[in-house]
């Protein structure tokens, strides 16, 4: 339960001043729907109210904080609502104008009444030789001077909701914030020079220069080492829960394998047997196995993966894969089929597009154990859903998925399942750990053999027709393209349309020999099109990133990307991964439509200097920072308030390390510290792993 302490924190941010109905959902959506999200929205710069010239003396473009006698009121010749209200103002150095549009002119006497003085606050513009201000963002008489912020704090805005409004809820966010206990090791906060967290919290709303801004400040250091421990304790309990529970000695006689192993026509990369080694290893064990796979695109997991499940099914019981879409679960079926057919090995496929009858007869045997092997995509996670004998399941492509969902997956076997999950965007180490903190690692560092390095080039959108011109010789001599269309963040409809359009271009140009899918489109026509391309029925493949993840063609050597700058680096690196698969030499072209940014064409030049996702994944940290690294927040990855990943790294190790001892030496967090650290947990919502410290 979360302490009450904490309640204030935890209400509506309706609840403050200013956030009605209307401003609730803009604000919602910008910071959060608690008082707490707003405590934890920072400023991104501030305004200097400390400049107080005389008049005569105020500079061009400064904000200047000036005490003025109020003069007379002129408003424009009636009619004209082009031209300015003004207001004389004077000090003994000289006068001036206050200069007002779509004026309200009893609000401005009342405002600013003839003859009496006022302190106004804004920026100073030169108009004609003489100093104005338009619209003072600040008009206070002398007692209310020291409501006046002279340094005032700048937060990130949406549409519709202005600075005024959201300082206010911010202001009153922060009156909430109850007396906190000290969760951090005194020691530490010493040697940091680390304040409280409240008078942090204080600090990094109220910045007084621009060093305050800087992600290296203290106050905004603590916050996010707090933040760093608050993500690191989850994960250390989580993991500390899954392997206190026995596993199951899962010990394949090999018979299977064998067969398998005869029925592919390679064998495997050390890189791959090195990490099958890990992962027998932890099958066999009494513990149970909580491992991370990572691999690039085209390192060959699957087979990995089988592999294991076989050692499950040898030993008497049942293994499952999810992936995150229907085109994948289906391509991993079909790719399973063969191989599983000669091991005599069942396999079934569960979606959400099996229904009424299939669904129950398949869920029937899956209970009586005679099917050895499940792959399909969330469906699997249906309360329904239950095996005789789960001793394995896989997740393939985790980055779509949470640690919420691992430990669903987890549970459908009862206790002792071991779970792999597999991820082929090679994401930094940092974000490794932030993400999977709880699991051991294995990575596959190597390509299969044979590969021929993919041509990459980078175009400018103008050479479209150049482009179509090559992809015309190619596809005369039998290539295969995919052709993926921009990303248009959060609206699927816009992207889809986007798709459409091209879809419509190639036609005319290359006519039935282009098929398209799209997120919009019936699960069944996606396959339909899907197998039509795998077969070269259709050789262009007009595309959003719904082919993203782990799409196997390996008769596709040229993929086309639209709009490339748009995608992040991770993302561009996938899509790549889709070319390359087989012994053809493969290209991929990257069209942009400029004028590119810096980063914007670092970038890209990344991807056409090298092929390794893990260097690209740490250079797209570097570049971007961890909050846009894979594009979307779906990704499930978490996210931070205050803790910025190209700038934090070294806070997130030590809070690693310190999340790890804090177990060892407390691990039902009983102690005052331990008690306090709760507190943080709930404070930053990272409190599901609370439920693992007495249960189990
Ligand atoms: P990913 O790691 O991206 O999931 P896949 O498992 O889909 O990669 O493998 C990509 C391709 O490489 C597949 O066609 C697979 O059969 C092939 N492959 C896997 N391992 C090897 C190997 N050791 N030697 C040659 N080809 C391999
Ligand atoms: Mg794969």
């Amino acid at each position: 339960m979360r302490p009450e302490i904490l309640f204030p924190l935890f209400k509506s941010i309706t609840s403050l001043p200013g956030i009605g109905p209307r401003m609730e959902k803009r604000v919602e959506d910008l910071a959060g729907p608690h008082v707490a999200d707003l405590c934890w929205h920072l400023p991104a710069g501030l305004v200097d109210r400390r400049y107080q010239p005389k008049i005569a003396e105020a500079k061009d473009g400064e904000i200047a904080t000036i005490t003025v006698n109020i003069g007379s009121h002129i408003a424009p010749p009636s009619g004209n609502k082009r031209l300015p209200y003004r207001v004389w103002v004077n000090d003994d150095s000289g006068d001036m104008a206050l200069v007002f549009f779509h004026a309200r002119p009893d609000y401005l006497h009342r405002m600013l009444p003839e003859g009496e003085t006022r302190i106004i606050s804004g920026k100073i513009e030169m108009f004609q030789d003489a100093p104005q201000m338009s619209h003072p963002d600040h008009i206070l008489t002398e007692a209310e001077l020291d409501n006046l912020p002279l340094v005032e704090p700048v937060y990130p805005l949406t549409q519709g909701v202005t600075q005024k409004v959201l300082q206010k809820a911010i202001r009153g966010a922060l009156k909430q914030l109850p007396d906190l206990p000290e969760w951090q090791d005194p020691a530490w906060l010493a040697k940091q020079g680390w304040d409280t967290f409240n008078k942090t919290l204080a600090r990094a709303h109220a910045p007084e220069d621009l060093a305050d801004l800087d992600p290296n400040s203290p106050a905004r250091c603590r916050l996010a080492f707090d933040e760093l421990l608050a993500n690191q304790l989850a994960l250390a309990l989580v993991r500390l829960r899954m392997k206190k529970q026995p596993g199951r000695k899962i010990v394949g006689t090999g018979i299977l394998r064998k067969k398998i192993e005869a029925e592919i026509p390679f064998s495997l990369t050390h890189a791959q047997n090195m990490a099958l080694a890990e992962i027998d290893g932890d099958l066999k064990a009494p513990w149970r196995m909580l491992r991370l796979l990572q691999g690039d695109v085209g390192s060959g997991k699957t087979i990995v993966a089988l592999l294991a499940m076989a050692s499950a099914v040898e030993a008497g019981t049942q293994a499952a894969m999810m992936a995150p879409t229907e085109i994948l679960a289906r391509q991993h079926l079909e790719t399973l089929l063969p191989l599983c057919k000669a091991a005599g090995i069942s396999l079934a496929l569960l979606t959400g597009r099996e229904k009424g009858k299939t669904r129950e007869a398949l869920l029937s045997s899956l209970a009586a154990g005679e099917i050895d092997i499940l792959v399909g995509t969330h469906a699997l996670f249906q309360d329904d859903v239950t095996f005789k004998n789960l001793s394995l399941a896989i997740v393939d492509e985790q980055h779509r998925f949470g640690v919420h969902q691992r430990l669903q997956l987890s549970g459908k076997g009862g206790a002792g399942t071991d779970v792999l999950v597999m991820t082929a965007t090679p994401i930094p180490r940092t974000l490794t750990l932030t993400a999977y903190g709880d699991m051991d690692v294995s990575r596959i560092t190597e390509k299969p053999p044979g590969r021929l390095p993919i041509d990459t080039r980078i175009l400018p959108i103008e050479r479209l027709s150049d482009m179509v011109e090559g992809l015309k010789r190619a596809l005369a001599s039998g290539a295969r393209a995919y052709w993926v269309c921009p990303l248009v963040e959060e609206s699927e409809l816009v992207q889809a349309t986007a798709a459409e359009d091209r879809y419509a271009f190639l036609k005319a140009i290359f006519g039935d020999t282009v098929g398209i899918v799209h997120g919009r489109m019936k699960a069944a026509e996606k396959d339909e099109v899907m197998q039509k391309f795998i077969a070269g029925d259709i050789s262009v493949l007009v595309a959003t990133t719904v082919i993203e993840v782990g799409v196997n063609v390996p008769e596709a050597t040229i993929m086309v990307i639209e709009h490339a700058e748009r995608f992040g680096l991770a993302q561009l690196h996938q899509l790549r991964g889709r070319v390359g698969r087989g012994s053809g030499k493969s290209s991929c072209m990257l069209l942009y439509q400029g004028p590119l940014s810096e980063t914007a064409q670092a970038r890209l030049k990344i991807m056409r200097d090298t092929e390794d996702g893990f260097i690209i994944a740490e250079e797209d940290l570097r570049l971007r920072g961890a909050g846009e690294l894979l594009g979307t927040r779906q990704s499930g990855l978490p996210t931070f308030h205050f803790a910025d990943l190209a700038s934090h790294a070294n806070l997130l190790a030590v809070a690693h390390d310190d999340a790890r001892l804090i177990i060892e030496r407390d691990p039902e967090l009983q102690s005052d510290r331990g008690q306090a650290l709760r507190t943080m947990l709930y404070l930053f919502e990272r409190d599901e792993a609370i439920r693992f410290i007495r249960s189990g």
